[in-house]
């Protein structure tokens, strides 16, 4: 039998009607939305203003604030790579953000760092939440920008950026939220205050390589583009538009964002029963029990090793130490330490993530598999 695939926060399947539409773009209206002369450019074009109405139904912006990027990471650089230009020039260069970050954010705050940027991390309580009495503490009038995920990839626990979004709208000060893990499924609203929004769509059952930058212009324009070429994407992420790709992110958010519901509800109902019988195990979960998804648990078992773990439940589940970008590295995870656990806790926590058609009998049989060999 197939082992449980309980690693969503790394990637997620295609939804079927996705690959349907993608396949169609792919081969039959394969045209590109830069051609202006014929027929087949102008449906392309079409596609690609079809999924930008959509993405902007999804995230509560204007069609014009929408920028197709090849995922979160392109847009996380974009937006903090590409605000560099606008703090050199007003001269405000301290930047917030959190030790807890993904590392698409945390490195390009290391090249502002190399940059005369002055970037202040910020440890978040211990429960992994970063409220907006921290960003308060550390906001100063020179502030360029704020930087903080929605929901951590590893632990699933929600920052408070609605708040911080209220704290930041009467200032200059600009903010940017990786909402990598959120967007689409999840349901939860993001302030309409938030300027820049990085989104992916294969963490929504979309395709991987494609997402966008919500960007907007209500405070000032602060990004220069960090690449050149065609002048695509209002010239801040040029390049041929994947048009198969784009349309399949629209339709995969516009779809989740229907059935949000129904994922939260789902994907609670299995968080419950598989931390009862985790708890029962002697499990300590890394992370806030509320402010957090209902699709992640971050947990260590005993004195189990992460990896020994892993193994253990190999043939039942699926499951990951952390980010599917880093976990190919045998390290204690930065968002773990960054909580205050000792790098030798760290160690033992593993992630797992799932979706709202995941079969609830793989608890039982997780459970009885570490009693076994426990
Ligand atoms: N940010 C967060 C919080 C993530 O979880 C991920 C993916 O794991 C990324 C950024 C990178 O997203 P993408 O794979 O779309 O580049």
């Amino acid at each position: 039998m197939k082992s449980t695939y309980l690693d969503f926060n790394a990637t997620t399947p295609v939804r079927s009607e996705v690959v349907e539409l993608m396949k169609n773009l792919m081969n039959k209206d394969f045209g590109n939305a830069g051609s202006r002369t014929h027929q087949s450019g102008l449906d392309a074009k079409k596609y690609v203003a079809r999924a930008r109405e959509q993405i902007a139904q999804v995230a509560n912006c204007q069609v014009k604030e929408v920028i197709f990027t090849s995922g979160a990471t392109e847009s996380n650089n974009i937006a903090l790579l590409g605000i560099a230009d606008f703090g050199n020039r007003n001269n405000r260069k301290h930047i917030i953000s959190s030790v807890t970050e993904h590392k698409a954010v945390l490195e390009p705050l290391e090249i502002l760092a190399k940059n005369g940027f002055e970037v202040e991390l910020i440890k978040p309580h211990q429960n992994g939440v970063i409220s907006k009495e921290h960003i308060k503490s550390v906001l100063r009038e020179d502030t360029l920008l704020v930087s903080l995920m929605h929901a951590n990839n590893e632990t699933g626990v929600l920052n408070e950026v609605n708040e911080v979004a209220q704290l930041l709208s009467n200032t200059s000060t600009f903010f940017h939220v990786d909402a990598a893990q959120t967007f689409a499924k999840t349901g939860l609203e993001l302030s309409k205050e938030i300027d820049l929004i990085s989104a992916s769509a294969h963490k929504t059952y979309g395709p991987k390589g494609i997402g966008a930058l919500v960007y907007r212009q209500t405070k000032d324009s602060c990004l220069k583009p960090i690449m050149v070429g065609g002048g695509q994407e209002q010239g801040l992420r040029p390049g041929t538009l994947p048009v198969s790709q784009i349309a399949g992110f629209g339709l995969a958010a516009e779809l989740a964002a229907l059935e949000a519901e129904d994922w939260n509800s789902a994907c609670q109902k299995f968080k419950s029963h598989l931390m009862n019988e985790l708890e029962l195990l002697g499990a300590s979960i890394a992370g806030d029990r509320q402010s957090a998804l209902p699709n992640t648990l971050n947990v260590a078992i005993k004195d189990i090793d992460a990896e020994a773990l892993i193994i253990m439940l190999k043939e039942i589940c699926e499951i990951a130490t952390g980010s599917a970008c880093t976990s190919e590295q045998y390290e204690p995870s930065h968002v773990l330490t960054g909580m205050g656990l000792s790098n030798d806790q760290a160690q033992k926590h593993v992630r797992f993530s799932w979706s709202s058609d995941v079969d609830q009998k793989v608890v039982g049989t997780i459970s009885e598999r570490i009693k076994l060999l426990s």
